[in-house]
């Protein structure tokens, strides 16, 4: 999927400025993308009308050149496609979280047990593994040997147990022994039956799971959409791991799967080792789909105009001398993006860039200015004036910095303050001469 759509995008580049009709002729080509790489129909039929909507709206910004804007939109669509935001497990507030693992066979649900055992582990709790596959004699020998790998303790009864009786067993073990979370590796088919369901749903009444997780594997495309689907009709998930996405190079599971079954993806499976196990963040894998070099680029410019539409939005508040430690924060936190302070203020009109040497914020200071302003309470930073010498050693003590430091940038916020109402006093009395950009 990644070399078609940039292909695709390599020649909105080379065009420049786009006519609507080159809009649409790109969305077609990134709906054929989107089909080869195995995206679900309907889903990719939504998908381009979404961005088709918003493409032909007002949204188009002056600063961006069309083939810019749809790059931006086709990303921005795609993350939220995949859920927006990172969906985290959650964990029982007191007794033992039970986490489910299901899926069909070969998904990858003993391997992601041990990876996420060790995740949760990495995260101060006390997780146990429970073995519920007794179809397969090497199943258990398998999580033994995994739970061994990740240093954590694998309960279970062995084959002539009935999975349900080992489940019950497991989470009395676990109560006994001060486990907190329980995370059950059951058995899969190679085939979604009812047996296999049915035995889920009586495992599941039993537990009364957290989380039920569902493990699939992105290399079968559209068929773990299917799968999904399936299980989520019958059992009802809460979230999806998606398996083997080191060896899937198409995305078309991942993009259709929470759009189909509208539950996020909570964790992606990156490879055999165990220690290979993320929580799925849409962003970047829709970067990921999008391709890494040229295409981020041109995304990243257009985040920077999005920037510098801020940035004019600042230079208004300069002028009117409206300035405060909260815009100085805001500033700050984009300095790395758009250059120094002073190259802001030189943008101003008569404005002599020279006398700004006093405002030199270098990069390794900028996290410790960060945490004075942090220190100050809301009033103190839209009212500076107001922070006597107390408050000054709070919010030094809050800081961590010394006094010194404090009066240093309240100092040369107000030589900046003064600065910009001197400039908005010559501004309004030259008015009608000045022409402003
Ligand atoms: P189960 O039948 O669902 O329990 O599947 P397993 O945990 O036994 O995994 C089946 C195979 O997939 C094993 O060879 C695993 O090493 C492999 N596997 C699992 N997860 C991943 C992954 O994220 N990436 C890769 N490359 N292989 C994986
Ligand atoms: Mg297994």
């Amino acid at each position: 999927l990644s070399t078609k759509l940039q292909d695709v995008f390599k020649q909105l580049k080379s065009k420049g400025k786009l006519s609507d009709k080159d809009v649409k002729l790109a969305l077609r080509e990134v709906k054929l993308a989107l089909l080869e790489a195995d995206v679900n129909f309907k889903v990719v039929k939504q998908f381009i009308k979404t961005i088709e909507e918003r493409a032909v709206g007002t949204e188009v910004l002056e600063s961006l050149t069309p083939g810019q804007q749809v790059i931006k939109i086709v990303n921005d669509e795609l993350v939220a496609l995949m859920g927006g935001t990172q969906s985290k497990i959650t964990f029982a507030s007191k007794g033992i979280t039970p986490i489910m693992m299901v899926g069909l066979q070969g998904a990858g649900k003993t391997t992601t047990s041990g990876k996420l055992a060790a995740l949760i582990k990495s995260q101060g709790k006390r997780p146990l593994l429970v073995g519920c596959d007794v179809y397969r004699p090497a199943a258990i020998d398998q999580l033994m040997k995994v739970g061994k790998q990740v240093n954590i303790p694998v309960f279970s009864l062995g084959t002539d147990h009935n999975p349900v009786d080992i489940a019950k067993a497991g989470m009395e073990y676990a109560r006994e022994n001060n486990f907190d979370v329980v995370l059950l590796d059951t058995a899969g088919r190679l085939h979604i039956d009812e047996v296999l369901m049915d035995e889920l749903k009586f495992i599941k009444a039993e537990v009364k799971p957290r989380e039920i997780l569902l493990v699939v594997d992105a290399m079968t495309g559209q068929d773990a959409v299917n799968v999904a689907e399936s299980f989520n009709e019958a059992l009802g998930i809460d979230g999806i791991v998606m398996t083997k996405l080191d060896s899937d190079n198409r995305g078309g599971a991942a993009l259709s799967v929470k759009a189909v079954t509208n539950k996020p993806i909570k964790y992606a499976g990156m490879g055999e080792k165990l220690s290979d196990l993320e929580p799925f963040h849409p962003e970047r894998m829709a970067s990921r789909i999008l391709g890494m070099g040229d295409v981020l680029t041109l995304i990243e410019k257009a985040q920077q105009n999005y920037d510098e539409d801020k940035a004019k939005e600042l230079e208004a508040k300069f002028r009117k001398a409206e300035f405060n430690f909260d815009d100085f924060l805001d500033q700050m936190r984009q300095i790395k993006k758009m250059g120094p302070l002073n190259q802001i203020l030189g943008m101003l009109p008569g404005m002599n860039t020279s006398k700004l040497g006093e405002i030199d914020v270098d990069d390794k200071q900028l996290a410790y200015i960060e945490a004075i302003i942090l220190s100050m309470t809301k009033e103190e930073r839209q009212n500076p004036s107001i922070i006597n010498m107390s408050r000054k050693k709070r919010i030094a003590a809050g800081s961590g910095r010394d006094l010194q430091e404090v009066n240093r940038l309240i100092k040369q916020f107000e030589q900046m303050q003064t600065m910009m109402k001197q400039m908005s006093g010559m501004m309004k009395g030259k008015k009608g001469k000045f022409k402003l950009p």
